[in-house]
């Protein structure tokens, strides 16, 4: 049978797959994409807007009770798990279509199944061959589960969290960056018993300012979540009352659902790279240049396949780029890994852009100004609420540029979107000091700091 040829065949209708698919297409290329699961990848389906839908579901918990302090009169509240769920997929469904249907539309060629390379040139997909004069590597990655006894048995995965059919009452969850603290939150707020526990004392990682990381641990205990730091579950037995985690410090812990949030990796393991000569990192991550071509010239990878910052709307700005330099000759742009803005979906929620207090310090020794804002917004107070809102602004001294905005408190991932563009156009403290706040908000702290942080002592 002879083989279809394409201009562009992508590997994975994900984020960063659909939109280079959609943009080469309508350049004009005759494009391919091979879909292995689901249309919209990873985000769609079993990450950002599911998780998201269900954080909206947590937070109304929160709300009930603050309408209390302000003259609310709240009746008993229930919540149908199952109701969530359900409306949670069909909504993921609606989603499905728009994908499939925006890539038709663009005259996308459409396989319903995993590729795998044959060759330099040449994919297998289902029953069968491909050809293309160049290929998108956009296979996301997947859930890493560590080596525990019992885990790969008993415990589950973000992959999971989205489809369990009950809501667990009492649950464990292992690790400490994004999806761990968001899906803490999450089933804390919903009203299960919860357990964070890490290996290390400190929650997320160095990408997270260490105050901004301090003072989510505080808020996370003053919300009654209980955090079990510097700690591992070092196996996990079902016993009749439920899962029975043994941990490292010997105390066990019973619980009836261990959500391991411990990273992921590549999607790489089956792809048969090495037919295509495509070289890997250890992690199994494609190997790329600046514009993201791999060892082989004509093949391409984009999104979380290459492990450099795994937030959809990165994968998203990689393809387009990728396309339009592609098949429009558009110039090579920088995607500024470095000021890309990032949200955790925490309670409280974190906003974060630019350099941490510490990466500064690093880069520009003794040429650091910090200023901090700690207060208590004026919606907590006749919530009766403790919870603390922290606000840090890291500027260089001699330029006097903004290198980083830092926020955890509510609305935190709405107001550092603004921040982003303020530090992507290289505003200066004094642009902030200038710039006229709106009153009464908790964003217009960002732009009333006016007293300089002590220099830090060495000791
Ligand atoms: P993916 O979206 O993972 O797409 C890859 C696609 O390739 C998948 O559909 C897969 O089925 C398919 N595939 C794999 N192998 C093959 C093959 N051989 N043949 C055919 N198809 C194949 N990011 C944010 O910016 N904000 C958030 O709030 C956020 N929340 C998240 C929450 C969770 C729980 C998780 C897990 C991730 C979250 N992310 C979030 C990260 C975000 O989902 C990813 O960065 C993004 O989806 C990466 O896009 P991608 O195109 O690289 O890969
Ligand atoms: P992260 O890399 O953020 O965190 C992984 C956590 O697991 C860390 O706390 C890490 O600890 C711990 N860990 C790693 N290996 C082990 C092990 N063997 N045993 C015990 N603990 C371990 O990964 P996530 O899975 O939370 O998320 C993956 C990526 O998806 C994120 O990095 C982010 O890019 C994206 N994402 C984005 C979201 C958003 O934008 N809001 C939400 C969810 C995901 P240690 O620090 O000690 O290594």
């Amino acid at each position: 049978m002879a083989k279809t040829k394409f201009d562009y065949f992508v590997i994975g209708a994900g984020s960063g797959g659909t939109r280079t698919a959609r943009i080469a297409a309508g350049l004009g290329a005759r494009v391919g994409i091979a879909e292995s699961t689901y249309f919209g990848g990873t985000c769609v389906n079993v990450g950002c807007v599911p998780k998201k839908l269900m954080t909206y579901a947590a937070q109304y918990s929160r709300e009930f009770e603050d309408a209390v302090g302000y003259g609310w009169a709240v009746g008993a509240r229930q919540h149908n798990w199952a109701h969530l769920i359900g409306n949670k997929n069909e909504e993921i469904s609606r989603l499905n279509g728009i994908y499939d249907r925006m890539l038709r539309g663009a005259g996308v060629s459409i396989y319903n199944g995993y590729a795998s390379f044959t060759g330099p040139n040449a994919l297998l997909i289902n029953d069968e061959e491909v050809e293309a004069d160049k290929i998108v590597i956009a296979v996301g990655g997947k859930p890493f589960l560590p080596d525990v006894p019992g885990a790969r048995e008993h415990a589950i995965t973000s992959d999971d969290v989205f489809f369990l059919e009950q809501m667990p009452r009492r649950v464990m969850v292992v690790g400490a960056g994004y999806i761990a603290v968001e899906f803490a939150g999450i089933f804390h707020r919903l009203g299960a018993d919860v357990t964070l526990t890490h290996r290390r004392a400190a929650l997320l990682n160095d990408g997270f300012d260490q105050d901004i990381c301090e003072a989510l641990v505080a808020q996370m205990q003053v919300d009654g979540l209980s955090l079990n730091l510097e700690n591992s579950v070092l196996s996990i037995t079902k016993t009749e009352s439920g899962l029975v985690c043994d941990m490292k410090n010997g105390a066990p812990v019973e619980v009836d659902c261990v959500l391991y949030a411990t990273g992921r990796i590549p999607n790489t393991a089956t792809l048969g790279l090495d037919k295509a000569g495509v070289a890997m990192t250890d992690r199994g991550a494609v190997i790329v240049n600046d514009e993201w071509q791999t060892s082989q010239p004509h093949i391409y990878a984009i999104g979380d396949v290459i492990d450099r910052v795994a937030l959809t709307p990165v994968a998203i700005a990689e393809g387009h780029l990728l396309a339009r330099r592609l098949f429009e000759g558009a110039e090579w742009r920088d995607i500024g890994y470095e000021t890309v803005a990032t949200a955790v979906f925490s309670t409280p929620p974190i906003g974060t852009v630019g350099l941490t207090e510490h990466a500064a310090r690093a880069a520009y020794p003794g040429d650091i100004d910090i200023y901090k804002a700690n207060f208590r917004a004026m919606k907590a107070t006749l919530a009766g609420r403790e919870e603390r809102t922290l606000m840090k602004l890291v500027v260089q001294r001699s330029t006097d540029l903004v290198l980083g905005c830092h926020m955890l408190g509510q609305d935190s991932p709405e107001i550092i979107q603004g921040l982003s563009v303020a530090l992507n156009a290289g505003a200066t403290k004094t642009v902030f000091d200038r710039t006229i706040g709106i009153h009464p908000t908790s964003a217009e702290e960002f732009v009333t700091m006016r007293t300089k942080q002590p220099e830090p002592t060495d000791n």
